[in-house]
């Protein structure tokens, strides 16, 4: 191939063009994954492209451009070599390498955030050294050396690539991203996909924008000449592209209810690659018709893609397989037979385009599944679940990310509870204000919990001081009352036959007033007791407790007829005293809350590491309403005419028993007996 200085130097700013595509992809993928794994893609985008330049220069140009074998395969050109400063030669092969970089980036955005970077390289190197090189070779040799390759012998037409380029990508990231299968959490247990957050969507629009631009270059130079077809073909070129937008726009905001950010950016790029292949032969209102169904193709590829649970993050399938067989197929609906020069009938050249993209579908497609399952099956070709929850750019580059390093630090703190420890600050970055103002937060948290820590510890110390008061007070007011119901009785005794009948009437209120009086001091001194001067808690002998409350309450019990019953009651952790006047409140409460004969029963048994109490009676019960607040402190349900008390027992018990670490609660009807439950600790 000799070329005019002229169309070397178009080609040459064409190649830059096509160059440009790869900033393109890179933007668009980096922009559509979450950020997370922007690193990994991007860096993918640059791998790749210097692999498939490298191997294009070795292997893939002579295999692809050299003298061919039977239209197979070409055999020389290999580390091809511009034989000191061949411009033809040199600008030729720079332009069909960047073509070489732009069939391989395609596969990074389909297995983005879950494929190996090593894996992604081999991928890579499958593409650009053999899938797209023969291909290439099949549909394009003449280009270069003159004779067809066998696709091209049989009036197969791609014009710049709608196939040879755009569906070879695309099906081998079909191939690709079913044998690593869906990222974690993209489809739900019914099939229904989750869309995840995209990083940077206005930069993913600036790569769809470069790509357009790219795409003047790569239509433009696909002539190989600055002739006068270039400016109807790079016209037509963006005709496509906007028809595509523009029906992918309307399709997907019919359908979704709104303007969707993947319909605009993948139409423009659907009807882009659909154009690629005929835009050298077709007229402006065809490319329309041409982009425009391209758009709608893509769609429809994207929700097939989404039925069958595919997951392809950036819809690179639909947009180069899906667009790509359709640009190829509509070369024999839409084009000029005159100036695809292939002799055909528009029916034949509809069955040469139709070969062409089958066999590239079992080419591309079945050399890159068969292949990289093996390669799967001894080397896995995804990162590890844990690496893909942490992202691609810790995981695979040690990359770490603003964002990555204040979620680290979060997690850290939840875990370990210390919320002592400040999120790093990036200046000037959106991060960095979230982190500087969870930093705020966390300073008034830090500030409100210690106001509260303070509060806490005032409370407790008066609490203190007022239990103190009222163990002082109820201790010194029990002996004077004392004494003053031993004089009571003297006096009744000793005057009593003295006295009128209203003297007796006072001196009975009196005696009665001081009984009550006793009472009531000595629950408060149990109370006080309990809470501030509780004795150690010890192995305790739950039944001996037992026995000597039933000493203790020997004249009540003997007064009442109360049948008092008992089954075996087991060691327990607890304090002797504090236990014993628990006995005592349930015990003298299923005496006194009783009609008849009072029977009651205590048994306790074992469960779940804890000793559960019984103290079952037959007395007038409790209304389930009031099953929780009895155990208040001075809640009483009847007057003290009826029952005398104070409403002091059970606050008491609940405090004993949480003292303990237990439990108390009642299960009762009202009228049908009730049975109090408490736990304690068991001694193994
Ligand atoms: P007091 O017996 O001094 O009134 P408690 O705190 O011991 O105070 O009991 C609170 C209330 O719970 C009692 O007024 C009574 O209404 C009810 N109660 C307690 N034990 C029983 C019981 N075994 N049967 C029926 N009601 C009870």
């Amino acid at each position: 191939m000799i070329l005019q200085i002229a169309d070397v130097a178009w080609l040459v700013v064409c190649a830059a063009l096509v160059f440009l595509m790869q900033a393109g992809f890179l933007c668009l993928e980096s922009g559509m994954t979450r950020s997370k794994n922007s690193i990994n893609v991007a860096l993918k985008n640059v791998a790749d492209f210097g692999i498939s330049v490298v191997l294009f220069w070795g292997i893939g140009f002579g295999l692809m451009f050299g003298a061919s074998q039977n239209g197979w395969l070409g055999t020389t050109h290999f580390f091809v070599s511009f034989n000191g400063g061949e411009p033809s030669l040199a600008a030729f092969f720079l332009f069909q390498a960047m073509f070489c970089g732009t069939a391989t980036t395609i596969v990074s955005g389909a297995v983005a955030e879950r494929m190996r970077f090593s894996g992604y390289l081999v991928v890579a190197v499958l593409l650009s050294a053999l899938v797209y090189t023969l291909f290439g070779h099949w549909a394009w040799a003449s280009v270069f050396n003159g004779r067809g390759g066998w696709l091209q012998q049989r009036g197969f037409v791609d014009f710049a690539g709608s196939t040879v380029v755009h569906s070879v990508g695309g099906w081998v990231a079909l191939a690709a991203a079913l044998v690593i299968g869906p990222r974690r959490g993209k489809f739900g247990a019914d099939g229904t996909p989750r869309r995840f957050g995209r990083q940077n969507v206005p930069m993913a629009s600036l790569g769809v924008l470069l790509l357009w631009i790219g795409w003047f270059g790569f239509n433009g130079g696909s002539t190989f000449h600055m002739n006068d077809q270039v400016p109807s073909i790079i016209a037509n070129t963006t005709l496509g592209g906007a028809a595509g937008m523009v029906s992918a726009l309307a399709l997907a905001w019919w359908k979704y209810g709104r303007p969707d950010a993947n319909a605009v950016l993948n139409g423009a790029l659907a009807g882009l690659v659909s154009v690629t292949a005929n835009c050298h032969a077709i007229e402006a209102p065809a490319a329309i018709l041409i982009g425009g169904i391209g758009g709608a193709v893509m769609l429809i590829t994207a929700s097939l893609l989404e039925r069958f649970q595919i997951d392809d993050v950036v819809g690179a399938i639909p947009v180069h397989v899906g667009a790509g067989v359709w640009g190829t197929v509509a070369v024999a609906l839409f084009a000029d037979l005159n100036s695809l020069g292939t002799g055909l009938t528009r029916p034949a050249q509809l069955g040469s385009q139709l070969l062409g993209v089958a066999v590239c579908c079992c080419w591309a497609f079945g050399v890159s599944y068969v292949t990289l399952k093996l390669i799967d099956r001894r080397f896995p070709l995804r990162v590890s679940a844990e690496d893909e929850e942490k992202g691609l750019n810790v995981a695979e580059h040690g990359e770490s990310t603003e964002l990555f390093d204040l979620l680290t630090t979060m997690n850290l703190q939840t875990r370990a509870g210390n919320w002592n420890l400040r999120v790093p600050v990036e200046p000037f970055t959106e991060v960095g204000e979230i982190a500087v103002m969870y930093n705020q937060v966390l300073d008034s948290l830090s500030r409100a919990s210690e106001e509260k820590q303070k509060y806490a510890e005032k409370l407790e110390r008066s609490n203190q001081d007022l239990t103190d008061f009222a163990f002082i007070a109820s201790h010194d007011l029990h002996a004077p009352l004392r004494r003053v119901r031993s004089f009571c009785n003297l006096l009744q005794q000793r005057y009593r036959e003295t006295l009128d009948e209203e003297a007796k009437e006072f001196m009975d209120i009196i005696v009665s007033e001081a009984d009550a009086m006793q009472v009531l001091i000595d629950d408060l001194l149990n109370f006080s007791r309990v809470t501030s001067h509780g004795k150690p808690i010890a192995s305790t002998d739950s039944e001996q407790v037992f026995d000597s409350t039933l000493q203790r309450l020997h004249a009540t019990i003997h007064e009442s007829e109360a049948q008092i019953t008992h089954g075996p009651l087991p060691t327990v952790h607890a304090d002797t005293t504090q236990l014993g006047q628990l006995f005592q409140n349930l015990l003298s409460n299923a005496i006194k809350y009783c009609r008849g004969q009072p029977r009651v029963h205590v048994s306790a048994t074992s469960q779940n590491g804890e000793i559960v109490f019984s103290v079952r009676d037959n007395g007038i019960g409790v209304p389930p309403e009031h099953a929780e607040d009895i155990f208040f402190m001075l809640k009483r349900l009847h007057s003290a005419d009826e029952y005398p008390g104070t409403g002091v027992g059970l606050a008491i018990c609940k405090r004993i028993i949480e003292r303990h670490g237990g439990r108390i609660w009642i299960d009762s009807m009202h009228e049908q007996g009730s049975e109090f439950f408490f736990t304690m600790p068991i001694v193994e």
